[in-house]
């Protein structure tokens, strides 16, 4: 690959094991870079992960860094894109917003944990700076290396279609074994008055184990929060947002019921909506739940906690991290902010409290996310010296992203999630564009959903082009029929080629444009859309 550097563009998609040792890959191209008198950026999903790779890549190369993330104020922006401009910085590392740094002679685009999809900008401009690192690459005849230990389909049947070259780490560094994931079946779990222990006795002896043999323990749960599914005692009904047709979850630490959908709160003391019953019984379970349990059965340990909740001060991560570092953490409870590529040499054991929680999400990227997410969070385990041992619990045993997530076997995982996306004529097999119609008044824009869907079919019949190219579903009330008062349908466009599919949706978009005014509802077209809820 270091060959290819100042010969023009190519993309490369590095798929390297967790522990594989990507980041010397990363910095071994880097320093090629520089040498053919290139500059190099670095991508990565998020700002907790620039200070980790910044640390890595300083002690390489010295002081020609630039550091650009959400971070820095105004001034500090400017003066990196200055050094930048002046050539002092050869080598920036940030996230998503990176993209567009002012490099001249940049030879080399790296975007690690390609799959992650915070390089989704989903507001004001909307852009995935991984696929802009690939039309940049191109644009600047330089080479894009995209690396991943869960690759994205996308990119990975980009490689099938020899549209990128692909590389391989299939061993850990020092051939350090991979993990030994057991998977427990939560359905055969039985515990008093015929309530779920959500610590089974398997995980809580391996817990016991480990930090009797002086290690960490990692216990990862996707949801935050105590309980997820507060309900009345009496007539059942569960405690509902006012603004989302979600339910809302119990945040013991704030003794308030949130949404985490819109961020609105009420005390914990409302009592039912329905029949006035003060009574609310706590199902469901988050971190926070799994926190307090951990203590109770280990009042000896030392027990951490990392979520969007505890880390919503500045620094509280990176503190927590340190504090993993040294010892003074003995379990870290957390949900998919740990997975994200963190480095933790003493964590022994992982406990994935539940794994089925994004399974069944209605989003054809579900079984992808689900094997992300739980290859990731096991590939923590044993990344020191000492082998690594993950628990596995799942309601879904024999479902397949379970089975080649538990092997760490992305191959098969992918051979299984291609035949899938191949049937149903999902991407890679064809692009999409989501039309979102909100509004707040449920009549209206049912209404116009209705109407706008009329004008769609309309559009596609009176073209030959669209009749062959395009296939229209909806408009239907998008999985999340109420989100921050507003009333959502959605129309989801499907197509093979790009062109009259974005031709077809340009078309509509101007059409919505200039009658949304009569209806109060307002209409947003997302290309490629990460997110279908
Ligand atoms: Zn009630
Ligand atoms: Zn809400």
């Amino acid at each position: 690959m270091l060959n290819g550097l100042g010969r023009g563009y190519q993309t490369y998609l590095l798929y390297g094991i967790t522990g594989s040792g990507k980041t010397e890959v990363y910095m071994r191209a880097v320093s090629a870079a520089l040498d053919s008198g290139h500059q190099a950026l670095v991508l990565v999903p998020e700002l907790a992960l620039i200070s980790q790779t910044e640390k890595l890549f300083r002690a390489r190369f010295g002081d020609c860094i630039a550091l650009l993330h959400s971070g820095l104020s105004q001034g500090e922006r400017f003066d990196q894109w200055m050094r930048i401009v002046r050539n002092e910085a050869k080598v920036a590392i940030g996230a998503r917003s990176a993209i567009f740094a002012p490099f001249d002679r940049l030879g080399l685009i790296i975007v690690d944990e390609e799959h992650d999809a915070s390089y989704k900008q989903d507001n004001k401009l909307r852009y995935n700076a991984r696929d802009l690192a690939v039309v940049r690459a191109r644009f600047q005849g330089s080479l894009a290396l995209l690396g991943s230990a869960t690759p994205s389909v996308q990119s990975y049947h980009n490689v099938q279609a020899k549209k990128y070259e692909g590389l391989n780490l299939w061993k850990r560094i020092e051939d350090r074994d991979l993990p030994e994931v057991t998977l427990v079946d939560l359905r055969e779990t039985k515990g008093p008055r015929r309530v779920k222990p959500f610590i089974t006795d398997v995980l809580k002896e391996a817990i016991a184990q480990t930090l009797g043999r002086g290690e960490q323990v990692l216990l990862f749960l996707n949801r935050r929060g105590f309980a997820n599914f507060p309900a009345c005692t009496r007539c059942g009904e569960p405690v509902r947002c006012k603004n989302c047709d979600v339910t809302m979850t119990l945040h013991q630490g704030a003794n308030a019921f949130r949404c985490h959908y819109c961020g609105y709160s009420c005390a914990r003391t409302v009592g039912c909506r329905v029949c006035g019953n003060p009574k609310i019984k706590l199902l469901g379970l988050g971190t926070e739940r799994v926190e307090a349990k951990v203590k109770s059965i280990f009042p000896e340990a030392s027990v951490a906690r990392m979520d969007r909740d505890t880390t919503i001060r500045k620094g509280a991560l990176l503190k927590t991290l340190r504090d993993l570092r040294e010892g003074t953490i003995d379990i870290l409870v957390g949900t998919q902010m740990v997975a994200k590529g963190h480095h933790y040499p003493n964590i022994t054991l992982v406990g994935i409290i539940c794994a089925d929680l994004s399974l069944n999400f209605p989003d054809f990227r579900a079984g992808e996310r689900t094997f992300q997410l739980l290859a990731q969070v096991a590939g923590r385990a044993g990344r020191g010296k000492r082998p690594g041992r993950v628990i596995l619990q799942t309601f879904n045993p024999e479902h397949f992203c379970i089975l080649t997530a538990k092997d760490q076997d992305y191959t098969a995982f992918y051979e299984h999630e291609i035949g899938f996306r191949r049937d149903l004529r999902y991407p890679p097999y064809a692009r999409l564009v989501q039309i979102l119609i909100a509004g707040k008044d449920k009549d209206q824009t049912a209404r116009y959903a209705q109407a706008l869907g009329e004008i769609c079919r309309t559009l596609r019949s009176e073209n030959k082009t669209y009749q062959k190219e395009i296939e229209l579903l909806g408009p239907v009330a998008a999985p999340l029929a109420r989100l921050k008062k507003q009333y959502r349908w959605q129309l989801l466009l499907k197509g093979l080629n790009v062109g009259p599919l974005h031709a077809f949706a340009r078309a509509i978009k101007a059409r919505a444009d200039r009658e949304t005014w009569k209806a109060g509802v307002k209409v947003i077209v997302d290309v490629d859309p990460m997110d279908m809820l």
